[in-house]
């Protein structure tokens, strides 16, 4: 058989995939990415969500004094400002509604799946496409596949020893149980991250007694967080340039954080004056010095994630809230005993202990059987442009390894999707239907990366008791990309498609 004569035989026998593309996660990724295919005339895709609703992190967190820890001018969509956010750090329900404003406005609402949970993907060679399975066993298939899972998904569960013992109750702040009043209860909080941030001041009031275990100090910058009243409101709306100057003001603000943590070796001192700035707001916040002390972080700013509050250090001053630095031992039936044999009673045990900010939650297997996170295992984490995988054919992922950029995941969003709409339509123009990445573009970025990390807070800065999740089970930090937001947007728009190979069709 002649090579023409057989392609034409495997063009006959490749079957049409049930859409074009198929994205997994409708937070505000797949929410986004649904936006940008739709603009680029991309018509035929479908969102697979495993809730009952679209939102991601912001329909599953709900916890008391969820807020945005970013300026809600810069954490949005740069094409869809919305005037009336009531402050500039909107509280979650307010983000929730954004999300459904998004997905109503931007007619996504009909290619969402709900109740769709993936729990495999399998590239098929001979037909190029991509299989995805969902609970239940049923099968869609898509020629492109992006992966907009969030990193915020899967709540993390301690390992201590006696969790299953507890007989009060147990809350993770991923899952809020609004039917259990906290109101005079005796309550322990495990965990000091963002979340634990904004949790604990607003329910110090209400309980009878807050135990806070901390095992690691967080960075806490302060909260520049005014209402933006109506006159604000409408200023913003009908002259929408000034709330796009807004955007650039409070963005501007987030990224000089980010060009610390990234260019840290040439930008220690502003690293070390933002140090300074937050050791001030904790010597004004908290009035006992040895309860400062235990508070202040022993690992350099950036090295994990840091936040911003105005009332989350001055909590410690209450008597009635008890800041716990001595090891867990176990969880008891009863309480909660620490490494000096101490026994403290609770009735309610809050886990404000994260996610798994790494894990895919379901296998993609891709050429030649290869299942994406076993290939990091061994290989660690690269990526292309943190947007794409050799091997992987026609797989996008919203982001991959050292493809988050910034602080806000939305600059993150745009440059990730814009990368894989950019992608698509090329592979629509040549008539295509598998885009691949080729090894040696991603050994190049992958150089890249190497030769920028030494300069990042990561590797440059003093990390080694931050405990922190940008480093993976390799001691490699493959969360953030080397550079500024404004490099990482210009190569999305930049990068050279013959990077991809266009084969099929
Ligand atoms: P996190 O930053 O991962 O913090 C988890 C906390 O639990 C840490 O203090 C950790 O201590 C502690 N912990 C975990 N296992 C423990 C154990 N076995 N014993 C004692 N302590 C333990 O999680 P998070 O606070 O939920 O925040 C996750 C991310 O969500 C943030 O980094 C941020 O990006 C995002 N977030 C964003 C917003 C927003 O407004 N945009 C709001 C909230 C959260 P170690 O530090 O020692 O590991």
């Amino acid at each position: 058989m002649t090579e023409t004569s057989e392609t034409t035989e495997t063009e006959r026998s490749r079957p049409a995939p049930d859409h074009e593309v198929v994205i997994v996660g409708a937070g505000f990724a797949g929410i986004g990415a649904g936006i940008a295919l739709k603009r680029a005339g991309v018509h035929d895709f479908v969102l697979l969500e495993r809730a009952d609703d679209i939102g991601g992190t912001w329909r599953d967190n709900t916890y008391p004094g969820l807020s945005v820890d970013i300026p809600s001018p810069t954490y949005s969509f740069a094409f869809e400002p919305r005037p009336t956010w009531s402050r500039l750090y909107a509280k979650g329900p307010e983000i929730k509604d954004y999300a459904d404003h998004c997905v109503r406005k931007y007619g996504i609402t009909p290619h969402v799946r709900l109740g769709s949970h993936v729990t495999a993907a399998r590239y098929d060679e001979a037909a190029d496409l991509w299989r995805v399975t969902l609970d239940g066993g049923t099968e869609v298939t898509g020629r492109y596949l992006l992966s907009c899972q969030g990193a915020l998904t899967t709540p993390s569960f301690p390992e201590i020893d006696g969790l299953g013992d507890f007989t009060g109750h147990t809350i993770h702040t991923a899952r809020w149980d609004h039917d259990h009043d906290l109101t005079g209860r005796r309550v322990a909080v495990i965990g000091t991250g963002a979340t634990a941030l904004q949790l604990i001041p607003e329910i110090a009031d209400r309980v009878e007694r807050l135990d806070v275990y901390q095992r690691t100090p967080i960075w806490v910058f302060p909260k520049f967080d005014p209402r933006l009243p109506r006159a604000v409101q409408e200023l913003f709306r009908r002259v929408p340039v000034t709330q796009k100057a807004t955007r650039w003001v409070t963005t501007g603000a987030v990224e000089i954080i980010v060009t610390g943590v990234v260019h840290h070796r040439r930008a220690r001192p502003l690293v070390t004056a933002v140090e300074r700035r937050c050791l001030r707001h904790l010597k004004r916040q908290v009035k006992d010095p040895e309860v400062r002390e235990r508070l202040t972080p022993r690992y350099g700013f950036g090295c994990k994630r840091p936040s911003f509050s105005n009332d989350y250090w001055r909590t410690f001053n209450r008597g009635d809230v008890d800041l716990v630095t001595d090891g867990i031992d176990r969880i008891t039936a009863t309480g909660v005993r620490t490494a000096d044999g101490r026994e403290r009673e609770i009735d309610t045990l809050v886990l404000a202990t994260g996610f798994k900010v790494f894990d895919i939650s379901f296998p993609i297997v891709g050429r030649d059987g290869v299942e994406l996170t076993a290939h990091w295992k061994q290989h660690r984490r690269q990526s292309y442009e943190g947007a794409s995988v050799p091997g992987f054919p026609s797989l996008f992922l919203v982001p991959g390894p050292y493809g988050n950029i910034g602080l806000s995941w939305f600059q993150m969003i745009d440059a990730q999707i814009r990368h894989a709409t950019r992608v698509i339509t090329e592979a629509r123009r040549r008539g295509a239907t598998r885009a691949e990445v080729r090894r040696q573009a991603h050994d190049r970025y992958m150089s890249w990366v190497g030769r920028r990390m030494p300069g990042t807070v990561f590797l440059n800065g003093d990390c080694a008791s931050a405990n922190s999740y940008y480093f993976d089970e390799h001691g490699d930090a493959p969360w953030q990309r080397p550079s500024s937001v404004v490099a990482a947007r210009r190569r999305s728009r930049e990068f050279p498609l013959d990077d991809y190979a266009f084969t099929g069709g």
